[in-house]
């Protein structure tokens, strides 16, 4: 038999499988301008879409946000950024960290910029700049607390002057980066603030200008204004979800993806009767059973079973039994009110596991706690095997 793989196209991926994500670009632009309405015209942004934009789609993403008026785009490995010349976007890219020096080739051919925090990799990289016979722009990471990455900050002249022999090295932008900008105790927020900018009046009191000068992540934007600087990098706030509650009353975000899925299976159980891997949940009463085609590999956390919900006819209803790899289970009880909707649920009938339907909605922020984790983790697992419609 030949495969013909044009034909995937004749028959859309959600005729193919009963879930799929939506991802509001509306939704990303109110965003992108909440944030641009708190920073004002002089600071630039820079908007992150690594991890396949967390999740919705990094190409998609890219485009709008610097239709927006993002300056950069940021992201965490040599491949994503590979991925988004190979669309011809051709916009400034800032990796995050320091990729490995194998990889320095392609971050000149390509001008992509990186992030950097050794000597050794300086070097190597303003040779083969030198080589291609380009220059060889980056942006020093600085630690200042956070202990991820970075030139520790009371280090910083020390790396300066170890690399500034090299005329093909151009330090186009510093930064940092803080590790508790959402938590309600600010004590160790307003240190790392104040090694940092301690670190960048050393740098231009010695001589060395820092270029474009960056710290706020999306919590720091809008809870932080005196840490916008230069420009300011816009990640989980962009796609709508609050990095904590201490967000909640300083900006409205629009949520943009939601998370579709139709009933595959149904049937009625009588008590006792139990419900998938390990039978961990019996049936108290008389109850319906839905089978939806969404499990863990499509990021529906396997901690949540038996926490989460669904919606279904604008109703809310228990999500059931241990979450498959590729399904579950929710549960509609026939004594409850929902009764009605009961009897007819039926194999196609559309389900939301994220978003709004009348008076009922979820919310990733919701999920994640259910989850045991954060809105982060829950989108970018969510991107992963399901197709995403944009609208
Ligand atoms: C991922 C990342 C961000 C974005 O953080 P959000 O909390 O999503 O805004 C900003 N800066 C760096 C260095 C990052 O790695």
């Amino acid at each position: 038999m030949k495969f013909r793989q044009k034909s995937f196209g004749d028959i859309k991926p959600t005729d193919r499988r009963w879930s799929w994500l939506e991802v509001d670009m509306d939704a990303i632009r109110h965003n992108i301008n909440q944030a641009k309405a708190k920073i004002g015209p002089n600071c630039k942004l820079l908007t992150i879409v690594k991890a396949d934009a967390y999740g919705h789609g990094v190409l998609q993403v890219a485009k709008t946000s610097i239709n927006c008026g993002a300056a950069y785009l940021g992201v965490a490995t040599v491949d994503e950024a590979l991925e988004l010349r190979d669309a011809k976007i051709d916009h400034n890219i800032l990796i995050l960290s320091q990729p490995p020096a194998s990889s320095i080739p392609l971050l000149v051919e390509y001008n992509i910029i990186p992030s950097i925090y050794t000597s050794e990799f300086a070097i190597h990289y303003a040779e083969e700049a030198d080589k291609q016979h380009k220059s060889a722009p980056y942006h020093l990471a600085i630690n200042t607390g956070m202990n991820r990455v970075g030139v520790r900050h009371n280090e910083v002249l020390d790396f300066l002057n170890s690399v500034k022999f090299h005329r093909a090295l151009e330090l186009i932008g510093t930064f940092t980066h803080f590790a508790t900008a959402d938590s309600a105790n600010e004590l160790d927020f307003y240190k790392q603030k104040s090694f940092f900018d301690a670190a960048i009046q050393k740098m231009k009191d010695n001589g060395f200008d820092p270029g474009i000068v960056h710290a706020a992540n999306s919590a720091s934007i809008f809870r932080y204004p005196d840490t916008h600087y230069d420009m300011v990098r816009l990640g989980v706030c962009m796609y709508g979800y609050y990095q904590s509650d201490v967000l909640k009353d300083l900006v409205d975000l629009k949520p943009a993806m939601t998370v579709h899925a139709r009933i595959t299976d149904e049937r009625i159980l009588g008590l006792g009767e139990g419900v998938s891997y390990g039978l961990k949940y019996r049936a108290r009463s008389s109850v319906k059973i839905c089978t939806i085609p969404i499990g863990y590999a499509d990021g529906l956390h396997r901690a949540g079973a038996g926490k989460i919900s669904v919606i279904y006819k604008g109703k809310i209803f228990p999500q059931v039994g241990s979450i498959c790899m590729d399904m579950c289970m929710f549960e509609i009880d026939m004594n409850s009110s929902s009764a009605q909707i009961n009897y007819n649920a039926q194999i196609g009938d559309e389900i939301l596991l994220v978003g709004k339907d009348g008076e009922a909605s979820i919310s990733i922020e919701e999920l994640a706690k259910q989850c045991d984790t954060i809105p982060y983790e829950i989108v970018c697992s969510f991107g992963r095997r399901m197709p995403t419609l944009y609208v």
